[in-house]
Parts: structure tokens; sequence; C-alpha cells
């Protein structure tokens, strides 16, 4: 991010104050955050809107884009546009992308995340044959959820970087008492959680970490964080592969439900839920692990603790009177859970009575929600920023300046 250029152009403006990443120029009425300098080559043969690809995409990339001919072009163009219309994903993507080599925004991806290749490698060969077509993968979008979206290309799946980052921290909820971290870390972790969801907590983690865990808990964490994304594109893989996107249970999403965007033209195609289609969904991506009982038992945990959460989020929703028209639709995460329970033999996954002890736990989360965060801090759950781990954030850092 180091640029002697711009160094060179700012000493000379009065007032131009240096940013972790270019300058800040204040004015009267509005202050400017400036990253760099395009130069002609780089925006040479390129449309306006294109230019705002160039900090996370390469040329090539940006052209693939405007003739899209293909399911990866497609994933290519949807990664693009989740980060484009944020200025703090963009910041963050400039972080991603500062000193890489031979840096592209595929390249990114296919690097940091494998959870789709890890289900297709439990899957074994036919199933991965079934699916080879089907471009998977991370993207960062900032709705707490995966999609199996239908395009004219054939079918994309896609799992949001907010749902990476919301298993994250309710991990910590969840399974961090266990690992000797404190009280006040677990309820400002829900409360992040939360905020992730309700799409007030900015998805800048990579630039402002909220305080970071001791190591080995960190990688504990991380693991079941893991374990769930490569358990949710088993279950996307079963829906396409189970057929559920078959032309008459499409629905069109909005794009900008689910990112921000400035495009209010174009719309996802999604399946549509339908209960019976999330069971089979949830029973298949367990089935299709190949002769490994132990992997399937890792992988039925993994999508219980999953409802467990979704559950508690619903709480929180219901609370604040947002859930109405989803759940009709919807399955209950819970019953989701128990229909999973009953359809596995049991031997795979954990027992009717672990699963209600996980529950005694959740209820205690619902119970601190309820006492501590809900009644009373409402503003804190809403307000647009950032929430830090007391134990574990040394210095808060300021916005822009320090990062
Ligand atoms: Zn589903």
């Amino acid at each position: 991010m180091k640029n002697p250029d711009l160094d060179k152009i700012f000493s000379t403006i009065p007032g131009a104050q240096k940013a972790a990443d270019g300058f800040i120029i204040s004015g009267e009425n509005a202050r400017f955050h400036v990253f760099g300098v395009l130069t002609e080559e780089q925006t040479k043969g390129l449309a306006t809107e294109e230019t705002f690809y160039l900090p996370f995409c390469t040329k090539e990339e940006i052209l693939r884009i405007r003739n899209q001919s293909s399911s990866s072009d497609y994933l290519l163009w949807l990664r693009a546009e989740a980060i484009a219309d944020s200025p703090r994903a963009v910041r963050v993507f400039r972080k991603r992308a500062a000193g890489k080599k031979g840096w592209s925004l595929t390249k990114y991806y296919r690097d940091n995340f494998s959870y789709d290749k890890k289900y297709l490698e439990m899957a074994g060969g036919k199933f991965k044959s079934k699916t080879s077509n089907i471009p998977a993968g991370m993207a960062f979008v900032r709705d707490v959820n995966a999609m199996c979206i239908h395009t004219k290309f054939g079918n994309v799946i896609v799992a949001n970087e907010a749902l990476t980052f919301f298993l994250y921290y309710m991990n910590i909820v969840f399974l961090g008492r266990e690992h000797g971290i404190d009280y006040s870390d677990i309820s400002a972790s829900l409360a992040i959680a939360i905020r992730i969801m309700l799409g007030s907590e900015s998805l800048d983690f990579d630039i402002d970490p909220r305080g970071d865990l001791p190591p080995k808990i960190h990688k504990e964490i991380s693991n079941y964080t893991e374990l769930q994304l490569i358990f949710i594109f088993g279950h996307e893989y079963a829906h396409h592969t189970l057929g559920h996107l078959s032309s008459s249970s499409i629905k069109k999403y909005p794009l900008q439900t689910i990112m921000h965007t400035e495009r209010s033209d174009i719309d996802i195609k999604a399946y549509s839920y339908e209960h019976k289609k999330e069971y089979n969904a949830d029973l298949y991506a367990i089935k299709k692990i190949r002769n490994n009982n132990h992997f399937r038992s890792i992988m039925a945990d993994s999508a219980f603790l999953i409802f467990i959460y979704f559950d508690i989020l619903d709480h929180v929703l219901q609370y604040l009177a947002l859930r109405d028209n989803i759940s009709k639709t919807h399955p209950n995460p819970l019953d989701r859970l128990w229909h999973l329970r009953g359809k596995l033999k049991s031997k795979i996954g954990a027992s009717v009575d672990t699963i209600r002890s996980y529950l005694k736990v959740s209820g205690q989360i619902k119970n601190l929600l309820i006492k501590e965060w809900l009644p009373f801090r409402i503003d804190e759950l809403e307000r647009y920023g950032s929430i830090y781990l007391p134990s574990y954030k040394r210095k808060i850092l300021i916005d822009r300046i320090d990062f």
C-alpha cells in the first residue's frame, strides 16, 4: 500500500493527514479518504463503473465480468459486486491484496478457503463428478447465509463470509467457557454474532481485530467453524444434486437484500425454501459422506450446533419482531435438528441426551440475552460499528488513521 507518488502529491496539500492506507483530506463540509492514483494503463478500455473493481480484481477478471460466459464468471461477478459498493469491504480487500504478487480475486478465494473441496473429498469420487461443473466458494456477502444459485450457465454455490464470522463468534459463545474464556468476552462475542446477523457489525475483522484469542483456543474455535462450513457446503451441494433448483422451485431475491449494492435491477435466482427440501438436504449432506461414520458424526454434530445457533438468533429476531414472515416459509431450526436426529442412525452424531444438554446451554444463552442485552442494550446491538472482546483487545484503533 506504499505509494511514493501519492506521498509527493499529498505533501503539497495543506491539512492532508496520513492514514493507515492513503490520506485523508478534510474540507469544510466533507472528508475524502484517498487510497491511490489509477494510472492510464490500468484504466484503459474500462468503463468508469468497471474501474471500481480495480483495487481487488485483475483487468482480465474485469473483462470476464463484462463478458460473462460461464458459471465461474458469474461467481466472480458476485464476489466483485459484493465488495465494490462497500467502502469498508474495499478497504478489507486492499489489505488482503497488499504486497501479494500475482493477486487476483479468484486466486485469493481459492488459496484461502477450501470448505467446498474438503466436503467433496469426504464425499468421494462419484459425488465429485456429479458436482464437478458447479463452481463453489465464499464471497464477501453481508447476509448470514449460503445459497445455491441458479444462473443461465448452471448452478453456483456460495457461502457468505458473514456466515463464517457469525459461526466463529457463536462458537466462542457456545464452547468458550470450556476453554476458560471469561464471561465478559462471551457476552461480547454474543453481541458481535447478533450484530453480524443484524448487519450492524462492520465486517472489517481483517483490518480491525476485535481481540485475538490465545492461539490454541483460536485454533479450536476455527476448527469447529471450518467443520460447520464443510457441512453447509454439503447441504448446498445436496440442493443441487437432489434437483431442488428445477424451474418450478426457483424464487428471485433482489441483490440489494443480501449485499451493499447500487444495482436495484438485479435479482439472484435461488431455490425457494420448503421444509421438506431443507430436511432432505441436511440428511443427504451427511449420508453422502463415503464410508466414514466418524466423519458423518462430526458433520451431524456440526449441523446440530448450527441449528442451535440459528435458534438463538430466531429468538433475538422474534424479540425484535423481525422474523414474522420468514418463519412461515423457513423451517424452525430446532425442527431441522430433531428431524435430522430422528433420521440418522443412533451411532451417528450426538445422542438425544447430549443434544438436550446442548439445549440447556443455549437456554442459558437466551437468558443472558433476555436479561442483559435485549431490554437494556438494544442500541448497542443496532448501532453501526464494532464491539471488542475486553480481555483480548489491547488498544482500540482509530478508524482510518490506524487501520
Ligand atoms: Zn437449504
